[in-house]
């Protein structure tokens, strides 16, 4: 090799013969922003994948960039209205496969195509420039939207709503979500709820067990899914000499108390026993032998 992505005799090889060189996105750079930079080399790499078409099956930007050359008037992409690159920009969802798996002209070769890089850098000018629409703020607010959605009662109203044809219609209209498209069913008894329980798992595993700190973090970290600073928390309250006692009470309590409010029955039953958890003194073993 003379130089990097050339054979002995200056020819260009093709790049993903191994693994390829990715090159940092120059964001900090006036050039990157700049809108007319931005579109001179997206008409340089839609040339080049019109010429190859090789990802046609892979996602919808490149048949919608097909399609616009195909149909302009000069079937080639100078033919394609500048102001029309956004429609193929909204069709890439960054999955990094064409640029992983298919693309030959990736770097080391000279010709350097990285088309989900360039696809980001366009996301961003356009954010920039034009900010994002309700729809795409609401649909990336995703804890927001799960917290709100998996409140019991608003569950059962959102379950519903999603399976409405007019509601999915206006659906459609407000938040760009294909009416026929499948959304996925919420839960009251979120995956979280579910995994409360972990922290009196980490407490047996560094009380019982004798496993190190490092090792009961890492466990909160992996099988409960705890942020790092939420795991060392939670290890000092298993660790205290006083609220340790308490590690098994709130998610084996919350669990015991929901199930013994939940059987009773119709709502009205259920609050009626809501109301006696407040006003009487009732044990752990009463409730447990009442929920059977
Ligand atoms: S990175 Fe974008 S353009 Fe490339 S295959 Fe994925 S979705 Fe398509
Ligand atoms: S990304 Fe690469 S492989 Fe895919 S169509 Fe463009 S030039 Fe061809």
């Amino acid at each position: 090799m003379n130089e990097a992505g050339s054979n002995d005799r200056g020819i260009p090889r093709e790049g993903n013969l191994e693994a390829p060189t990715r090159h940092p996105l120059d964001w900090t750079s006036g050039e990157f922003w700049n809108h007319a930079g931005l579109d001179a080399e997206l008409e340089r790499v839609f040339e080049i994948c019109h010429g190859c078409r090789r990802c046609v099956s892979l996602c919808h930007a490149f048949p919608t960039l097909f399609d616009l050359v195909d149909e302009s008037t000069t079937m080639e992409v100078d033919g394609v209205d500048k102001a029309d690159y956004p429609r193929v920009v909204e069709q890439c969802y960054l999955c990094d496969l064409c640029y992983q798996t298919k693309c030959p002209y990736v770097p080391p070769h000279p010709w350097n195509v990285d088309f989900p890089h360039l696809m980001l850098r366009a996301k961003a000018v356009h954010f920039r420039e034009h900010g994002a629409p309700l729809g795409a703020k609401v649909l990336a607010s995703t804890t927001a939207v799960g917290k709100l959605a998996s409140i019991p009662v608003v569950v059962e109203a959102v379950n519903w709503g999603n399976r409405q044809p007019l509601l999915r219609a206006a659906m459609e209209g407000t938040l760009g979500v294909h009416r026929d498209a499948r959304v996925p069913e919420y839960h009251a008894d979120t995956a979280k709820r579910r995994l409360r329980g972990a922290s009196g798992d980490a407490a047996l595993q560094l009380h019982v067990a004798k496993r190190s700190r490092e090792d009961v973090v890492r466990f909160l970290e992996q099988e409960a899914l705890a942020t790092h600073e939420r795991a060392l928390k939670s290890l000092e309250f298993i660790e205290h000499p006083l609220w340790r006692t308490y590690v098994f009470c709130y998610a084996g309590g919350e669990r015991l108390l929901s199930q013994w409010v939940e059987s009773a029955g119709d709502k009205t039953a259920q609050h009626a026993r809501f109301f006696r958890l407040l006003t009487e003194q009732i044990t752990p073993s009463g409730i447990a032998a009442d929920s059977v």
